[in-house]
């Protein structure tokens, strides 16, 4: 160290207060006075928490939205077979990245495995958002998106749905600025189960060339409609898919991000080559594989779904057309005792009610058929319980 930076440091050292360590080297609690404490960004510490209830799951899991029943048994296998001398080594993801890019037909510079779509949006904003800002997203949507971007010095613009929950396209490209920097809409969107079309995602890219058009398709396999094809066409365009949900490996904790080469360059910046374990790598190729059993389960929940609808109208309960694995239900005033009634009687659902518009609606997982006929029993006998038959009080 050069004498004047001997200088500077000293300098700084002295005027930082000092607390004194008592003689076992601990520190008295009056000898910390708050004011010593690092504090985190004004914009941390007025973020509220969020704590998704993860805990004690084990009966009928239609809060979620994740695959009520397993993986595919070829991924089963491939997790049976993993041995210990492998986990010893840290994770190589090169080659499974580029086997997924193949799958999409991308060059392998296109995609990023991450930890979940959570990692994915995660580096995204890290990558791109900065100080003057601004994150455009459609409302109500994914809770995570206002969590990572708290965790950024941008601004978060909302554009509320109105009351059909459908994707507010027009007020979505009146709210596009020079200061947009990315918009993030998950397509089906969770909770309304609403669907952008092709030509809005495009139109939107082309209205904000300036920005990052995120299009989380976490639910594709239920609506079947996607932009993977255009990415590199559309020289803004991100897509986010996860093995979270029809794949059934929420607790692996696996997703991909794609984009083009240029943008995609700084994502991997600062992105762990980490963060994707040894086990959720292993996992891809089965999972990708065995198209006959997403086949299976997808086709499983569309019947389900349909079936759960009847229910739903039979009862009275207002509901929103869905794309996905889950239906929006307005239950109203008692959307509490709901909840609880439905958890009592063995069925796990979502409460929405503090999503923006969301007050009194109720978000239900769409699982097989024989799973959502117990649900609609429960829901019945619920429903009675609360004397709400006929709708929503
Ligand atoms: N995007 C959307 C729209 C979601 O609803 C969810 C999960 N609820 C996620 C992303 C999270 O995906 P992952 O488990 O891959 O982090």
């Amino acid at each position: 160290m050069n004498k004047e930076s001997e200088n500077e440091r000293q300098g700084a050292t002295s005027a930082v207060p000092q607390v004194r360590q008592n003689e076992s080297g601990t520190l008295a609690p009056d000898a910390y006075p708050a004011r010593t404490r690092p504090t985190p960004r004004a914009r941390v510490q007025s973020m509220k928490e969020y704590h998704p209830p993860l805990g004690s799951r084990d009966s009928l899991r239609l809060d979620f939205n994740e695959n009520t029943v397993a993986c595919s048994p070829k991924v089963r296998e491939v997790l049976g077979a993993i041995s210990a001398r492998s986990l010893t080594r840290y994770p190589e993801r090169e080659p499974v990245e580029a086997f997924i890019a193949a799958h999409f037909g991308l060059a392998p510079a296109k995609v990023a495995l991450t930890n979940g779509i959570d990692e994915a949006i995660h580096v995204l904003f890290g990558a791109f958002l900065e100080a003057g800002d601004e994150l455009l997203l459609p409302v109500p949507t994914y809770t995570m998106y206002e969590v990572y971007a708290s965790a950024t010095d941008a601004q978060v613009v909302t554009v509320p749905a109105a009351d059909d929950l459908k994707f507010p396209f027009e007020r979505l490209l009146a709210a596009v600025t020079p200061r947009t920097k990315i918009i993030a809409i998950a397509n089906p969107n969770s909770p309304s189960g609403s669907a952008a079309t092709r030509s809005q995602l495009i139109e939107i890219a082309a209205r904000a060339p300036h920005a990052v058009l995120l299009v989380d398709e976490a639910y594709f396999h239920f609506h079947g409609e996607t932009v993977m094809d255009l990415i590199g066409a559309v020289p803004n365009l991100f897509v986010a898919r996860t093995f979270s949900k029809v794949y059934g490996l929420a607790g692996l904790r696996l997703g991909l991000l794609a984009g083009p080469v240029e943008l995609m360059h700084w994502v991997k910046r600062v992105l762990s080559p980490y963060s994707v374990n040894a086990l959720a790598l292993a996992c891809v190729p089965p999972a990708l594989e065995d198209a006959a059993y997403i086949d299976w389960y997808v086709g499983e929940v569309l019947a389900a779904r349909a079936e759960f609808e009847a229910a739903l109208d039979q009862a009275g309960i207002r509901r929103w057309p869905s794309e996905a694995n889950f239906v929006l239900t307005e239950i109203g005033a008692q959307h509490k005792e709901f909840t609880r009634h439905m958890s009592a009687a063995g069925v796990l659902v979502r409460d929405r009610s503090s999503d923006p518009g969301c007050d009194g609606r109720v978000r239900i997982t769409i699982g097989t058929r024989e799973q959502m006929r117990r649900a609609a029993a429960a829901l019945n006998l619920v429903l009675a319980a609360l004397h709400m038959k006929g709708g929503a009080l």
